[in-house]
């Protein structure tokens, strides 16, 4: 079982590393929220410890995009404020608990296990979501502002791939291998037709643009509203 801690104070950090890898699990800590995002989206782990007041994103936003990008893995909130508000905000967000600092250790893996136990058999997300734009990974097919949008099998597999790692740039040769499975030299213009095609259906007819280029660095999705 991995598990990652996302905790800025070092004592804690540690402290929890210490203690869960001890109490047998594979255990990792990203010092900020934005780190501690990435390695989520990258990684594949069994369960999050997420200390809500983090540098660079904080604990709501992080485990709101989580949910959004469709990663049901258990969330812990370590919180250090006492308020009602912010506990229900949290569980709102998609935490599945959460637990007011100090604590005490042993309370701590209680709650891990739980969570890990409780944990539904991998429910893998069955749609996408970012803006207006859903991706039906079932019925593989996009739906944007209600208008349903047909992709050939490539197009869906760059769409998928865009909207995972939303907000994240991707480079022309990283998106060469995921969804063609090869590599391309870097004169090879497969990506940026493809890109162009995809946009002339689910970007050109709207109102708002969600893939964007930059320029000698790659694409990237997100919600520009
Ligand atoms: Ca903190």
């Amino acid at each position: 079982m991995k598990i990652l801690i996302i905790e800025d104070e070092p004592g804690t950090a540690d402290y929890l590393r210490q203690g869960l890898r001890e109490a047998g699990f594979a255990a990792e800590v990203a010092r900020d929220g934005a780190d501690g995002l990435h390695l989520l989206l990258a990684e594949a782990f069994d369960l999050a410890i997420v200390d809500v007041m983090l540098p660079r994103l904080d604990g709501w936003t992080l485990v709101k995009t989580l949910r959004e990008a469709g990663r049901q893995l258990p969330v812990l909130f370590l919180t250090a404020r006492d308020e009602v508000e912010d506990r229900v905000r949290g569980l709102e967000l998609g935490a599945d608990d959460y637990l007011v600092k100090p604590f005490a250790f042993t309370e701590l893996l209680a709650r891990v296990r739980t969570l890990l136990r409780r944990r539904s058999p991998v429910v893998e997300a069955t749609s996408l979501k970012v803006a207006d734009l859903e991706l039906d990974l079932v019925r593989r097919r996009a739906v944007r502002a209600g208008q349903r949008i047909d992709l050939t099998g490539k197009e869906f597999a760059l769409l998928e791939l865009l909207m995972r790692r939303r907000g994240e740039v991707l480079p022309r040769s990283l998106i060469a291998s995921q969804v063609w499975d090869m590599n391309f030299d870097s004169d090879t213009n497969v990506v940026e037709v493809a890109i162009r095609r995809l946009r002339a259906k689910i970007d050109d007819p709207f109102e708002t643009r969600l893939v964007r280029t930059l320029r000698g660095m790659g694409y990237v999705l997100e919600d520009g509203s």
